[in-house]
């Protein structure tokens, strides 16, 4: 046996012990249900998850394992294990006998695909049967001749798909699943061909529909609708025809012989679709597993009808997931509404919601009550992470804005006494939470964005930064990578779970920035530059707006307003130093604008001491200080090597440097 063979089989071991310890770990999801059960605990318990997480960071640190990976691994096995623990509460998954399983298409269509990933602790005893229509699909379920079918409802990129939702209306079934699947689009052909070469591409409308810019950037082919993704697939094949390509899973391409051209089609990198599971029958839903609820209904038309039928939600405390209306077929104007809300109906806070809306409606349908399969992923608890207890910013006093005639509304506490939260990602930024946003000034290459972000996440950060636009001093200078870093920026954020930001320049590229990042900057020497502020008003995405360098927190204020004034309420301030006689540091940081813009204003408050200090040396305290005076977070620049950076590198701090100052932040 040579070397890299007895490697081999000590690897080959270990990933043998990795398997057999993940099974046993799998199989304890009865005993601790039971366990669960007796103690009267819930099925989920984020507290335990938190510590667990953050223990195990810290003992996976110790080995040499770095805080993402294990967060990573682990967060597969706590969802493995609460599914199982799910599954083992749902009957009808885990019947024996053999199911069939109804789906539109052929083999290889995304039906089918969520299909067997909906089944895919059973798949060996799943007979699944293509059929040409949903309305085919359907009714294979009610006449009995499959147990379960499958049914896209909506694409993230396209849109509900209305036929499936008409269907369900009448239809004699029931939900009792959902699957979300991301979907890949790829060009597929008999051959490997030149693009060139291709003149017409078939494919589901559906599928079409997503690969909108694809398609246009091929002025000499035609789209040609097709029955579904993987029929198409088949006809390609069968046709043999190199001037003929398919758009379809990579699985039709290799079900069918086909040779992947291209992947990623899709305009949108995050094309999800949602799929409804079928069945004859309801099958209840255990109590502890979080479930979703769909119903249709349609109601008097008369003034505040339907905001009567949402306000009972409302009051039941009963959060919607979805609303959609649908026209109802012969009478022109008036709508059904079809409704998703997260809630049991074994849950007597839901029947009862469900009973009083029957009154408030003129009809009403349940279409089901299902599993949801959004299982949320727990955070490590950032203080093991770093090692100590958790340090609590200054307490801010949220009294009412002391009473000067100012110019703003919408952004002052007078007109929304509660703080804004702003969501991105399951990351809170406002209200009682404290984040840190860091990465370099500016995305300079793929490996130095993905060591930032590999930093920015194994040090508890919870959002990646880095210019791509750069508002430059000097035309001379670095102006950053453009389009090609926001691909950069997006794809470090995705490998590292880290939602992004990313400096706007031009009113021209708001909405192409906007597909790429989480939330938008506008940068100190824009904060008054009205059609930038007019064009991220009208978008839906969360700005933040950096404080100007010559300007007065009245004029920031309003600069905000703008903003919030065009319809975007998501917006977070920054303070980031204003310019004064000092020269020592690149600005001064005013601290004293934060315990007064808290009062102000509801908005978010972040500070940026990187851009303040001009210099490393001064961050960290600055950033300490800061902290001290309760902004709702920090934005810091970072570089892994400071003294080959393109732009302010003298300001990066370096990574054991950012280490440090999240021990600072948020260690004992
Ligand atoms: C930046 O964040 O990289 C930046 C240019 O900041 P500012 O607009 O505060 O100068
Ligand atoms: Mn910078």
């Amino acid at each position: 046996m040579d070397e890299l063979e007895e490697i081999r089989n000590d690897i080959d071991a270990v990933d043998g012990k990795i398997l057999e310890a993940l099974a046993v770990r799998r199989n304890m999801a009865s005993r601790v249900l039971e366990a669960k059960d007796r103690k009267g605990v819930p099925l989920r318990d984020t507290l335990r998850e938190e510590e667990v997480l953050g223990n195990l960071i810290a003992r996976g640190r110790s080995l040499g394992l770095d805080a993402h990976f294990v967060t990573r691994v682990f967060h597969e096995i706590i969802d493995d294990a609460i599914r199982s623990q799910q599954l083992h509460l749902t009957a009808a998954r885990n019947e024996s006998e053999l199911k069939r399983v109804a789906f539109q298409g052929i083999e290889g269509a995304y039906s089918h695909l969520a299909g067997q990933k909906f089944f895919d602790r059973s798949l060996d005893q799943v007979l699944f049967a293509g059929y040409p229509t949903f309305e085919q699909v359907v009714d294979a379920v009610e006449q009995g001749m499959a147990e379960f079918g499958i049914l896209p409802v909506e694409n993230t990129t396209a849109g509900s798909i209305n036929e499936v939702y008409d269907l369900l209306s009448c239809a004699q079934v029931s939900i009792v699943g959902e699957e979300v699947l991301r979907i890949e689009h790829c060009l597929l052909a008999a051959n490997e061909v030149p693009l060139a070469n291709i003149r017409r591409i078939l494919s589901h409308p559906q599928a079409l529909a997503q690969c909108m810019k694809f398609l246009s950037q091929l002025p000499n082919c035609e789209a040609v609708p097709h029955i579904d993704t993987a029929m198409a697939a088949q006809k390609v094949k069968e046709d043999n025809d190199l001037t003929l390509a398919a758009i379809g899973s990579e699985d039709a391409g290799r079900r069918y012989g086909l040779a992947v051209l291209y992947r990623n089609l899709e305009d949108q990198q995050n094309n999800y679709t949602r799929f409804l599971v079928v069945a004859r029958k309801t099958s209840p839903a255990d109590i502890r597993i979080p479930c979703k609820t769909s119903l249709v209904m349609a109601v008097p038309h008369e003034e505040g009808a339907l905001l009567k039928a949402l306000s009972l939600l409302h009051e039941h405390k009963i959060n919607l997931s979805k609303l959609e209306s649908r026209p109802i077929p012969g009478m022109p104007f008036q709508y059904l509404f079809y409704i998703d809300f997260e809630g049991n109906t074994a849950d007597p806070r839901i029947s009862e919601a469900l009973r009083k809306l029957r009154s408030a409606t003129t009809s009403l349908k349940v279409l089901g009550c299902y599993p949801s399969q959004h299982r949320s992923r727990t955070s490590p608890r950032i203080q093991s992470m770093v090692g100590g207890a958790p340090q609590t910013a200054a307490p801010s006093e949220s009294a009412a804005e002391p009473s000067i005639t100012v110019s703003y509304k919408l952004v002052s506490r007078t007109s929304k006494p509660e703080d804004t939260i702003i969501h991105v990602n399951g990351v809170k930024i406002g209200g009682d939470d404290f984040v840190v946003i860091a990465g370099p000034c500016a995305v300079e290459s793929r490996e130095q964005i993905l060591r930032c972000a590999r930093h920015v996440s194994e040090c508890g950060g919870k959002i990646l930064r880095g210019g791509c636009f750069k508002p430059r001093t000097s035309p001379y200078s670095f102006q950053g990578l453009g389009f090609e870093g926001l691909e950069l920026l997006a794809e470090a954020g995705r490998e590292y779970d880290l939602p992004v930001i990313t400096e706007v320049l031009s009113p021209a590229d708001v909405e192409v920035v906007a597909r790429y990042a989480d939330i938008l900057q506008i940068g100190a020497r824009n904060m008054q530059n009205f059609s930038l502020l007019n064009e991220v008003g009208r978008i839906n995405r969360p700005v933040l707006l950096k404080r100007g360098m010559m300007s007065t927190l009245d004029e920031f204020l309003n600069a905000a307003e703008y903003i919030l004034d065009r319809g975007n309420h998501q917006v977070m301030l920054c303070e980031r130093g204003i310019r004064t006689f000092e020269t020592a540091t690149r600005n001064t940081l005013d601290l004293g604008s934060i315990p007064i813009l808290r009062r102000l204003t509801h908005l978010p408050i972040l500070v940026d001491p990187s851009h303040a200090a001009g210099r490393r040396e001064w961050v960290i305290p600055l950033a300490v200080a800061a902290h001290a005076v309760g902004p709702h977070g920090l934005i810091v620049e970072i570089h892994p090597e400071p003294e080959e950076a393109l732009s302010d590198g003298t300001q990066a701090l370096r990574f054991p440097d950012f280490a440090e100052l999240m021990r600072r932040l948020y260690g004992a």
